[in-house]
């Protein structure tokens, strides 16, 4: 059972992911060079204690691997923060468009109240003057009114505001 054949030191190197800060024995990392045939000056991470004590398991990568194994890591983090990102981005396009809708919803019924309070206003005024037209309950006069329009122009805003806070929590 030796530790220092290579298909052992490569087999202890598949244990980290990345590149290692410190082995497993807890000592901090130091890079030497190999001095072997098919791997001369290739460069590798272990501990110092190594040095000293050979014939214990102490934590070996080559830094070539270490980096690509880094590299790889940092891809599969970007690739589920997109992932993340567009999810997120999709129910907040959901949200918007449902909170649009209830907007448009709560406008509608509010025009619909101002045009049936305008009629009533109309229809008193009509009656006190007993002027020329006789039928003033419809169409023309809610529109001009620029209270109305204020008014929705108003709770429209504030509609707007109290999402944008909610969206941006
Ligand atoms: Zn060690």
């Amino acid at each position: 059972m030796s530790s220092s054949s290579s298909s052992s030191l490569s087999h202890i190197g598949r244990q980290t992911t990345g590149i290692p800060t410190r082995c497993w024995c807890g000592a901090n990392l130091t890079t030497f060079g190999a001095q072997t045939k098919e791997n001369l000056f290739r460069r590798f991470y272990r501990c110092e204690i190594w040095l000293k004590r050979k014939h214990e398991q102490h934590l070996f990568k080559w830094i070539d691997e270490a980096i690509v194994d880094e590299i790889n890591i940092v891809d599969a983090k970007h690739s589920q923060l997109k992932e993340d990102v567009d999810s997120f981005k999709v129910s907040t396009t959901r949200r918007l468009e449902k909170h649009a809708k209830q907007i448009d919803q709560s406008l509608q019924q509010i025009k619909m109240l101002m045009e049936a309070k305008t009629n009533t206003c109309a229809t008193q005024d009509n009656y006190a003057s007993t002027s020329e037209d006789p039928q003033p309950s419809t169409t023309i006069s809610s529109s001009s009114n620029p209270l109305t329009n204020i008014a929705v122009a108003a709770i429209a805003l504030g509609a707007m505001v109290w999402i944008y806070a909610r969206i941006s929590n």
